[in-house]
């Protein structure tokens, strides 16, 4: 029952990341409907299998909070990963099309990632490492699962290698340079619920003039010329640009656009985001985030002590129906 290439016929694109893209896809064989992700890797032959074999410990990995695997396989000089498809995409995705996503759904997002994140690491000791909206997926019968996260330490390497990536979503201690622990996790989840709740990334300036906003992408990019030297730019650049993908940083502050570098120090030296206006959201929902943006590694929890919190207790035992929910959109 190997996954092979010339068994797979794409039905439709899903989605493009930094990574590369993944396809809607049908096992001819079975029928099964996939999610196939094709990653560009420029490594040798050997890197790719030791790749491979890293990908396999997915195979272990059984958790409703986690997207089930299907297999993997090299097509030069790609390597697919093929996995479930979720029908109702990413939460970045929905709450693109829809707006801020209700409250309630936020929690049951902040417990079925504390639940995957949990999995992860007391089964398998995985840290996820990019956690975002864009890796949290949901799908028609009300689930929410992660996908994405970082199995094959060669994959990351070689990703690492190829494009001098940092995310928008890294912890402080993270941006300085310490190991990624399974805390870097929880940060990275504080700010992708803040995303969610307020249909916006958390960075970007409310106050900002729309019509001025420029989109540079959420990565370090030695060769990257500094915004704040760009020649203003016209209207129709401007509106070409809000059309391509955006892939998060868009940062507004006194009517200075922000680098990925100052986000990054931003990350550092000012304190962290919250739930805000204050009283707009529940108070544990507030407490919560807050708890997941300690900037202090040793203050913040881990996933497995966070299930404790009383928002997500409540969360866990609320009768919000997802699935209904899911049938609006
Ligand atoms: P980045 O490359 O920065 O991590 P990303 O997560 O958006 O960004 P990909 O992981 O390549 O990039 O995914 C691209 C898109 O494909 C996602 O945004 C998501 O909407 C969609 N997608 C990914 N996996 C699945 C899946 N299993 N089922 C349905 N849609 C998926
Ligand atoms: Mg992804």
């Amino acid at each position: 029952h190997d996954l092979r290439n010339e068994d797979l016929k794409d039905l439709k694109e899903l989605g493009q990341g930094n990574g590369g893209s993944v396809k809607k896809v049908e096992h001819l064989p079975t029928g099964t409907i996939m999610a196939k992700k094709i990653v560009l890797i420029d490594a040798k032959p050997s890197v790719r299998k030791q790749i491979l074999r890293e990908l396999q410990i997915m195979h272990d990995c059984h958790s409703d909070y986690i997207i089930s695997f299907y297999g993997a396989f090299i097509s030069d000089p790609n390597i697919c990963i093929c996995m479930e498809y979720m029908d109702k995409g990413s939460l970045d995705g929905i709450y693109k099309k829809i707006g801020p996503i209700d409250i309630d759904v936020v929690g049951k997002v902040a417990l079925a990632v504390l639940e995957g994140l949990t999995y992860l690491y007391d089964v398998h000791r995985i840290i996820h490492r990019d956690i975002k909206p864009s890796n949290i997926l949901f799908n028609s019968k009300g689930q929410i699962k992660i996908c994405d996260f970082g199995v094959s330490g060669e994959l990351i390497n070689s990703i690492a290698d190829t494009f001098v990536g940092t995310s928008t979503y890294m912890s402080p201690e993270r941006i300085q340079g310490a190991q990624y622990t399974v805390k870097s996790d929880v940060w990275s989840l504080g700010i992708s619920l803040i995303e969610l709740a307020l249909g916006r990334f958390p960075f970007a300036d409310s106050e900002s003039d729309d019509s001025d906003l420029s989109d540079f992408e959420g990565t370090l990019s030695p060769s990257r010329p500094n915004p704040l030297s760009l020649p203003k730019q016209t209207k129709e650049q401007r509106d070409k640009k809000k059309k391509r993908k955006s892939k998060g940083v868009s940062l507004q502050g006194g009517g200075m656009t922000m680098s990925i570098l100052e986000l990054l120090q931003h990350i550092v030296n000012e304190p962290a985001p919250r739930l805000t206006p204050e009283g707009r959201f529940p108070k544990e929902a507030e407490d919560f985030v807050d708890s997941c943006l300690l900037k202090d590694p040793i203050q913040r929890k881990t996933p497995k002590e966070l299930l404790k919190h009383p928002w997500i207790e409540h969360a866990r035992t609320s009768t919000f129906d997802l699935e209904a929910w899911a049938s609006t959109f």
